[in-house]
């Protein structure tokens, strides 16, 4: 939903001010799928709002659900035929998170990750990202499935800092309290690292989680992994988190998919230590470490214990580090495997 456009819609309508009230605490509050579910507004409110402006700009075409139930995928199509997903979690028994996607595609095209093999078809609107936490919110609402949503990352498809007005925009929405009602601390926003934009992002969102995805230490390692470290290298990024740092002092959360035999080894581990040295304070520091979901690409996939090994070598060197729970992998809907392939999609 664009607020503003129903905002117009209704006072187009010669509508009084109380009945956008109404639709804003149906939507949001209520998390309804459709303007004839708003029983305060008459009929012909009703009829005439779906008319001007659906509710939604994206659509269902499938869901899968992961065997445990605690991973759902959905495939939503947008209004110019492109297909994007978005996965609802539940890492604990309360608590809900969803992963968005910001792009259809990805330009960066980082060696390991589904998306990147797709290359960019183009980026999202605020109102196609911002409905990815709506159908979700709708989807429980309509499943009953207890407890609520309110933790949304960006580490779907796509890199939000290459289309960082439109994700601005939807920040906007999500935490604002007419709308999405979101705590900016149970909201992150993963980057693989376009660093002009970095210090930006502290300045406008100072209280929302930052992540990085670093995956190498060493330059050499790193541009062949994230393409985007030509551009933008280690120093470069190093002096963009120091002068995050400087102006928010929140916490970076790195995240490093481990590779097996590329990334995962000792000495790989000891680049991370000496790099991180140079970024800012250890307890400002955090590594998640992930352990590499196979994709069709040529890496070899990682375990738990080589994780552990790795993770060993941080906290040695004064970091602290979690390996991250891989949640929905039998519905390729974990970390780095969203992709719209036509089998799939069908
Ligand atoms: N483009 C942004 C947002 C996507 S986040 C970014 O890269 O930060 C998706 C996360 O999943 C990134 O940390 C990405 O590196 C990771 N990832 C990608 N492919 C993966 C794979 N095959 N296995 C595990 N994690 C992967
Ligand atoms: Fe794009 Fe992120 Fe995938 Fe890299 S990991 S190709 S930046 S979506």
């Amino acid at each position: 939903m664009d607020a503003a456009k129903v905002q117009a819609a209704l006072t187009d309508l010669g509508l009084p001010k109380f009945r956008w009230e109404q639709v804003r605490q149906a939507v949001f509050g209520q998390a309804v799928s459709s303007y004839d579910e708003i029983s305060v507004l008459p009929a012909a409110t009703r009829a005439a709002l779906a008319e001007k402006v659906p509710l939604m700009c994206v659509r269902e075409r499938r869901v899968d659900v992961s065997g445990d139930g605690r991973a759902h995928k959905a495939l939503l199509d947008l209004a110019d035929g492109s297909v994007v997903e978005t996965v609802l979690l539940r890492p604990s028994e309360t608590r809900w998170t969803t992963c968005i996607s910001s792009q259809v595609g990805c330009a960066v095209a980082c060696t390991f990750c589904a998306t990147g093999l797709m290359g960019l078809k183009r980026s999202l609107t605020p109102e196609e990202i911002t409905d990815q936490v709506l159908f979700w919110r709708q989807y429980m609402a309509k499943k009953k499935l207890p407890g609520r949503l309110d933790n949304v990352v960006y580490m779907g498809m796509g890199e939000p800092f290459a289309c960082y007005e439109q994700v601005s925009a939807s920040l906007k929405a999500l935490l604002d309290q007419k709308q999405f009602a979101i705590g900016a601390r149970h909201i992150s926003v993963s980057t693989s690292g376009v660093a002009p934009k970095i210090a930006l992002f502290g300045k406008d969102f100072p209280q929302v989680n930052l992540a990085i995805s670093l995956h190498a230490a060493t330059d050499d390692l790193r541009t062949r992994l994230v393409p985007m470290n030509k551009a933008f290298d280690l120093a470069a990024l190093a002096a963009a988190l120091k002068e995050y740092i400087g102006s928010t002092n929140r916490k970076i959360f790195f995240e490093y998919v481990l590779l097996k035999g590329e990334n995962d080894r000792p000495q790989d581990a000891d680049a991370l230590v000496k790099w991180l040295d140079g970024v800012g304070p250890k307890e400002l520091l955090h590594v998640n470490l992930i352990v590499f979901n196979q994709t069709d690409t040529q890496h070899k996939p990682t375990e738990e214990r080589d994780a552990r090994e790795f993770q060993a070598r941080l906290l040695a060197g004064g970091y602290k580090s979690t390996v991250r729970q891989n949640l929905g992998r039998d519905i390729d809907g974990a970390c780095g495997q969203l992709v719209v392939l036509e089998k799939k999609a069908k």
